[in-house]
């Protein structure tokens, strides 16, 4: 039974943010950026943020020539432009918010490699230059083959590589652990290893029911509005929510004597991404190598991707190089008709920030501070 105390005291807020990753945090910090007075809660079921934003690789990315070649094809010109530009725009509102050093945010560039037969990929760096030129003012891919050789990668298999300097990395666990800090400097409260089950929306707010993971117990807090920043884990609260989750497999190499390469890499599409983290490599993506098995929230490994994978690392990547793979996990993203996120009102009281796809490290500050500007608009 809660205390006389606990029921002043703990249960009632204006805001309540159900999830602590990357949007959820980021939504607390722009509320609380633009109105120092709001009483704010995060919610998160794990004992830490236990999402896609402490699984991901760190890639910082705008997505690559052919990601943006596939994106003409679901979404118009208009759309992408309006996308890429929110990537931008988010990474910068990390960088600001939290500081390069503070994240280990490294702008070593990013690479798309391109094998046979995916010719065409290069023949399309005018078309999506020419469609970025309003957000970067200069062209933001060029042709580096040069660098095939000196990176190390098979040269029979990748045929070319496309450049682009913009793209940098970052230590995800040092970018969540800074994004709480920043939370707590400004009075956001954060409970951990509780779990929203469910919540009500009535005429006088919100009543928000958890199920504690430690005590066992359930209880209800109350807000004045609710988002919801579940990401995959989102139709556990809201069945219709149209996204689809999908599982990502990552796994990082011991270090590696003498490493080659630097920057962030790319190909097919998106569904294959590695990077060096110093002289590690990290290396993720094959969700397409069983795309049905993958739509999950079950953040269980897969043997056959990481044996793909491997396989990978050792015929293209490091085909000259010794390598043991150190580590190996699995994380969800969300992802729907086009890569278009969700951040809407769906009821008075109620906001929604999902959908974040695999590029949500960019993103998501824009996304938090979108769903703030909603309520201060509502105002
Ligand atoms: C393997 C992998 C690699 C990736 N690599 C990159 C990359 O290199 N670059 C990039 O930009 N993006 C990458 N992404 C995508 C990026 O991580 C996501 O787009 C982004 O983190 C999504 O943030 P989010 O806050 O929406 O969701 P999440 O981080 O998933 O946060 C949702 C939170 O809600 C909590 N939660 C869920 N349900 C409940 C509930 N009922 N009650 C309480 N809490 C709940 C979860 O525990 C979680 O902490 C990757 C993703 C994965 C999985």
């Amino acid at each position: 039974m809660l205390s006389f105390w606990e029921l002043q005291s703990f249960l009632t807020y204006d805001t309540i943010i159900i999830g602590s990753g990357i949007v959820g945090l980021s939504t607390a910090i722009s509320i609380k950026e633009k109105d120092t007075s709001q009483n704010i809660l995060v919610i998160e079921r794990g004992s830490f943020p236990s999402g896609a934003s402490t699984k991901n690789a760190g890639f910082a990315c705008f997505g690559s020539v052919s990601e943006l070649m596939a994106d003409l094809e679901v979404m118009s010109e208009e759309e992408i432009v309006a996308l890429v530009d929110e990537r931008v725009n988010g990474l910068q509102l990390l960088r600001l918010r939290l500081g390069d050093d503070e994240i280990d945010y490294k702008q070593y560039g990013g690479y798309e490699l391109i094998f046979e037969g995916q010719e065409h990929i290069v023949e399309n760096i005018g078309k999506i230059n020419a469609l970025l030129n309003p957000i970067f003012g200069e062209d933001v891919f060029v042709q580096k083959d040069e660098m095939i050789a000196e990176f190390g990668f098979d040269t029979e298999k990748v045929k070319h590589l496309i450049y682009n300097k913009f793209e940098g990395q970052l230590d995800t666990g040092k970018m969540m652990k800074e994004l709480l800090n920043e939370a707590q400097k400004l009075g956001i409260k954060v409970i951990t290893g509780s779990k929203v089950v469910t919540y009500q929306e009535k005429e006088e707010g919100v009543k928000v029911v958890t199920n504690n993971l430690d005590l066992g117990e359930s209880f209800a807090f109350n807000c004045e509005r609710l988002f919801v920043c579940t990401n995959a884990f989102t139709k556990e609260l809201l069945e219709d929510v149209d996204l689809e989750p999908g599982r990502g497999q990552v796994l990082v190499t011991k270090p590696i004597e003498g490493l080659t390469f630097k920057g962030v890499f790319h190909y097919d599409e998106g569904y294959y991404y590695f990077r060096n983290f110093g002289d590690r490599v990290i290396f993720g993506g094959g969700r397409n190598l069983d795309f049905e098995e993958e739509k999950t929230t079950d953040m269980k490994n897969t043997e056959t991707i990481i044996n793909g994978l491997s396989q990978h690392l050792t015929e293209i990547i490091l085909p000259e190089t010794e390598f043991e793979i150190d580590h190996q996990w699995a994380g969800i993203m969300a992802f729907g008709k086009n890569k278009q996120p969700i951040v809407k009102q769906v009821s008075d009281r109620i906001f929604l920030g999902v959908r974040l796809g695999g590029m949500g490290v960019a993103i998501g500050s824009k996304m938090g501070e979108r769903l703030s500007e909603m309520i201060f608009q509502e105002a």
